[in-house]
């Protein structure tokens, strides 16, 4: 069987991680959630007093970073960042507050991109961002864009943050969502943006369960077609 890359980009919060991680687990690929990469960078660069302007600075601090994916005991995918899990850490607010900033710094995605690309170099993978199908991978077999209406996603995270018992207001919600979708399509370094050839998915009025069958059907026709032109 040939090796497969599935590229999933979008906007933050519409269902992006959750659903390549199922669809990964469908298809029995690895899964790779860039996300969670640019917001150990942060979580570091946090503790560290990094300076998010300073370029020495910034490239120092990335060598001393070391990000890798876990798979818990439950089977939950989790980030360690030089050896310590910080899983639950890199999802709560005061992160996801500051990740857009640093992700958008050069240095920062050089780092990541080179990375990322190793880590899907060797097997069949999900992997998931916001330029996986421009930047790091445009030549991945499947390419998907996914969208949603802007509440519809600041609801979604509302009731994910509450799950992990973190309370939040709706509005500082859907003000985290708009600034960060502010700063990833203008940034100057790989902006989000839907690659050539991706397939848009707007999951304003789609269930879990419909997205992931949605691009589970996808994966499969990919699959299919792969296989039988390699036997032509
Ligand atoms: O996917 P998640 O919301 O965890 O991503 C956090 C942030 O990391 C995004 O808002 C974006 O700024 C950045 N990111 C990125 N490129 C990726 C993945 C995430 O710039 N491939």
């Amino acid at each position: 069987m040939q090796k497969i890359i599935i590229a999933i980009d979008g906007y933050s919060s519409c269902g992006k991680s959750t659903t390549a991680k199922a669809v990964a687990k469908h298809l029995g690929f690895a899964y790779i959630d860039t996300g969670a990469m640019y917001r150990a960078v942060t979580l570091y660069f946090l503790q560290n007093h990094v300076s998010f302007t300073n370029p020495k600075d910034i490239q120092r601090a990335l060598e001393q970073i070391s990000i890798e994916f876990r798979r818990s005991a439950e089977g939950r995918n989790e980030t360690y960042l030089n050896g310590l899990n910080v899983e639950d850490e890199i999802r709560k607010l005061y992160i996801a507050n500051q990740v857009s900033e640093v992700s958008a710094i050069a240095e920062v995605r050089h780092a990541m991109v080179e990375q990322q690309r190793k880590m899907g170099r060797k097997r069949n993978v999900v992997m998931d961002g916001r330029d996986i199908g421009t930047v790091v991978f445009p030549d991945a077999e499947l390419k998907v864009f996914m969208t949603a209406d802007p509440l519809i996603r600041a609801q979604r995270r509302q009731q994910e943050l509450f799950e992990k018992g973190e309370v939040l207001g709706l509005e500082e919600i859907l003000a985290n969502i708009q600034k960060r979708d502010l700063i990833d399509t203008t940034r100057q370094e790989s902006p989000l943006r839907q690659a050539s050839g991706a397939l848009l998915v707007d999951t304003s009025f789609m269930t879990l369960d419909e997205q992931i069958e949605h691009i589970c059907l996808l994966a499969d026709g990919v699959r299919y077609h792969k296989t039988v032109s390699s036997h032509v």
